[in-house]
């Protein structure tokens, strides 16, 4: 993560496990999205940009995951397919031109507790789980450990 996005000061990061592009899950449709760059809505041209990325790049399934989080709150994610995803390694191939709702993932700049919930329906093993406290992680959790700290405290 970087920008506008800071990472909580004792975040271990990102493993890299390529969950959350395979496949990314949008709160919203294609449709919604079109609408908004149509409708003006999306005033600043790095958005604009950001947006254009988006539908350049992204398929969405028609695939939809409905959940409902701790608190009984529900919703759903739109699974969708993006063009830069390199399915063999798992990487991004656009990691410096990648928009805002793939640089913020998973905390997007909150509190972690605020959004711990809905995060583990999409991607239990993402290593973000680990800036919360293990009591407070929803039950699917299953955090992976980044590698880089893996070697750093001399694991396997
Ligand atoms: S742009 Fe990169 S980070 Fe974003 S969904 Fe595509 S592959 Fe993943
Ligand atoms: S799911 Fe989490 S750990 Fe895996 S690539 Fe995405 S941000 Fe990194």
């Amino acid at each position: 993560m970087t920008d506008e996005f800071h990472e909580p000061a004792d975040s271990l990061g990102c493993s890299g496990c390529g969950g959350c592009c395979d496949p990314v899950m949008m709160p919203q449709s294609r449709a919604q999205i079109l609408a908004a760059v149509k409708s003006g809505e999306v005033k600043s041209r790095r958005w604009n940009r950001e947006m254009q990325f988006i539908l350049r790049n992204w398929t969405w399934t028609g695939e939809r995951t409905h959940w409902w989080d701790a608190k009984g709150r529900e919703g759903h994610s739109w699974h969708v397919q993006c063009a830069k995803y390199d399915r063999h390694l798992r990487r991004c191939t656009a990691y410096d031109s990648r928009p805002a709702a793939c640089r913020g993932f998973p905390w997007y700049g909150q509190d972690p507790l605020l959004s711990v919930d809905a995060m583990a329906m999409n991607t239990p093993q993402c290593s973000y789980f680990l800036d919360v406290p293990a009591h407070l992680r929803p039950a699917g959790a299953r955090p992976l450990i980044p590698i880089e700290v893996v070697s750093r405290r001399g694991g396997p």
